[in-house]
């Protein structure tokens, strides 16, 4: 800055020239997304992946074995940051499925459900102490996998997905603490489904409660994201699980369609989306006497409030962690920002140079804020939905950054100028695009965030306590942050309401999910 002044001083004509050109020319939607880089950017500085090879091939796993899918089939897992494939993976059918619900029938009445609390939880500690050893591996093979930033992986997912398992590995002895009073039976098979967001973070908060209740389990991973989940089957036999206790079947939608059908599972766990979780809802249903107990955790579009007393710094940075945070793939993403108007311009403002300062690139590089979106349907999607609302009158702002050539890649984005009705402020969009409005007085703020089918999450910024509680009641949302956004802990229970789904994971909620109290 000193040295542009410098110059300007001296009357250099191409200096004042190219400054005005720069502020006044205005670029079109793709090249708007240049180049701050050149100025202070970082040197390269990857994680090293050479140290854990991918097989090419990973088959499903049943009874405590890797076996091959009946039909043989197989589909390409990708790297979304290279577009390479990384290695193929098992399709697994009905036949493979009702294989694996077998095993795990077989395992629940011989060994696991006759087995004592303190035995389980034995090995739910040693496998939370093998993840803890391996977390290395799992957090690149998580990002190079998924497409998240390796200090996500490394720094968030992993040591949570450590966490939930010493946690509820410490409640497999003490179940009768935790309902006084009655006494806590395991239900049987759980067929657990789970999105590509979190692959490792959801296994965990599946596998996790159901083992330490004496459940055995048919995992179904998503599609896009089953490497680490097979990484975890070898945990479980390093950790000398008994055999069938966790099956593991990878496949597309059909697998997890398979496992809701499927006889002799006594519940279904699923997190994704509001769309299939009414096509799995409505599948149970249709069951009868026969159906399985079920809970859903499906989609979300959070309000991240912030009051004119907030302190606004602390509030901009829980705005970045509540949207930018997993590339915007959290379903409890704070999506929708009500700012209080008196502090709207300031808001923006930072806003905007803030974003300027996320490191768009490599996942597996240390100093990436954004990473890969996890596939070209998603990017389609994030696309699609960021037109709409350009097309119904918002305002884009977006950072100018240089997105690398190949892979799947979308720059942190906040839309202003939106309304109530534009779809960006209605539609779960799942990528990092933030939809800005503003509101005068705190009960237009819990009207306005309560104008949506969802009710995961919502975050609170302000000075006053008082406000946060008057606030925390009258969201209808499962999760209310304060003067934080988007953090976990697996003691806290975590679900939602309305088309958010039911049932809550986490803390002693999550237990009597997998639980039948007499
Ligand atoms: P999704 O399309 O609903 O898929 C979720 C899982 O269901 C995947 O394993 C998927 O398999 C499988 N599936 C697809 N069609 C199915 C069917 N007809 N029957 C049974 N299973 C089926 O969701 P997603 O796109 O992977 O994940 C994003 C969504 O998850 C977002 O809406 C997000 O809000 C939600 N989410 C919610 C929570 C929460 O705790 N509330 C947490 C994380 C994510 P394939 O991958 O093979 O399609
Ligand atoms: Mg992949």
């Amino acid at each position: 800055m000193a040295i542009v002044e410098k110059r300007r001083k001296a009357g250099s004509s191409r200096t004042t020239q190219h400054s005005a050109s720069a502020s006044t020319k205005v670029l079109p939607l793709r090249e708007r997304t240049l180049n701050f880089g050149d100025k202070w950017d970082y040197a390269p500085s990857p994680e090293d992946n050479k140290s854990f090879p991918i097989a090419p091939r990973h088959e499903l796993f049943i009874g405590g074995k890797f076996v091959a899918p009946r039909a043989r089939r197989y589909f390409d897992s990708i790297n979304p940051a290279t577009e390479e494939k990384l290695t193929e993976i098992a399709h697994a059918d009905g036949r493979d499925v009702a294989a694996a619900t077998a095993a795990a029938r077989t395992a629940y009445e011989k060994v696991w459900s006759p087995m004592s609390g303190r035995e389980r939880g034995k090995y739910l500690y040693r496998i939370a102490r093998i993840i803890q050893e391996r977390s290395r591996e799992l957090a690149v093979l998580e990002t190079m996998d998924g497409g998240k930033p390796i200090k996500e992986s490394r720094d968030i997912d992993l040591p949570l997905v450590a966490a939930h398992f010493f946690y509820y590995a410490g409640w497999a002895d003490k179940l009768k603490y935790a309902f006084p009073g009655r006494s806590p039976r395991p239900l049987g098979v759980a067929g657990q489904i789970i999105p590509w967001n979190f692959p490792l973070l959801m296994a965990a908060w599946k596998i996790a409660p159901a083992l330490a209740c004496g459940n055995t389990v048919v995992l179904k991973p998503a599609e896009t994201t089953s490497i680490t989940a097979m990484r975890l089957a070898q945990i479980f036999q390093e950790a000398e699980l008994p055999p069938g206790v966790v099956n593991i079947v990878t496949g597309a939608g059909e697998t997890g369609a398979a496992l809701v059908q499927q006889r002799g599972i006594d519940k279904i766990a699923f997190t994704g989306s509001t769309e299939v979780g009414k096509l799995i809802a409505k599948s149970v249903a249709e069951r009868g006497a026969d159906a399985p107990r079920l809970t859903l955790e499906l989609g979300g579009k959070a309000a991240n409030i912030v009051f004119e007393d907030a302190a606004i710094d602390q509030a901009i940075e829980g705005i970045i962690a509540g949207i930018y945070f997993n590339q915007g793939h959290v379903c409890c993403a704070g999506s929708r920002l009500f700012v209080q108007e008196g502090i709207y311009k300031t808001v923006i403002r930072k806003l905007r140079d803030r974003i300027q300062t996320m490191r768009v690139g490599n996942p597996l590089d240390k100093n990436t804020d954004i990473g890969a979106i996890n596939s070209a349907t998603q990017l389609k999607k994030i696309r699609a939905l960021v037109q709409s609302g350009v097309d119904e009158g918002a305002h884009l702002e977006q950072t100018r950054c240089r997105l690398p050539a190949k892979g799947y890649w979308y720059p942190p984005t906040f839309l202003t100028n939106v309304t109530a009705s534009h779809r960006v402020a209605q539609e779960e969009i799942f990528g990092p695009v933030l939809s800005v409005m503003t509101f005068r007085t705190p009960e237009e703020a819990f009207e306005r965030a309560n104008n949506t089918p969802y009710g995961l999450s919502a975050g609170v910024w302000t000075d006053k306590g008082s406000k946060i509680f008057k606030m925390a009641q009258k969201l209808r949302a499962g999760v209310v942050w304060a003067n934080t956004f988007n953090k976990f802990d697996p003691t806290s229970p975590f679900g939602g309401y309305k088309e958010s789904g039911f049932g809550r994971e986490g803390g002693l909620q999550g237990l009597s999910a997998y639980c039948r109290l007499e």
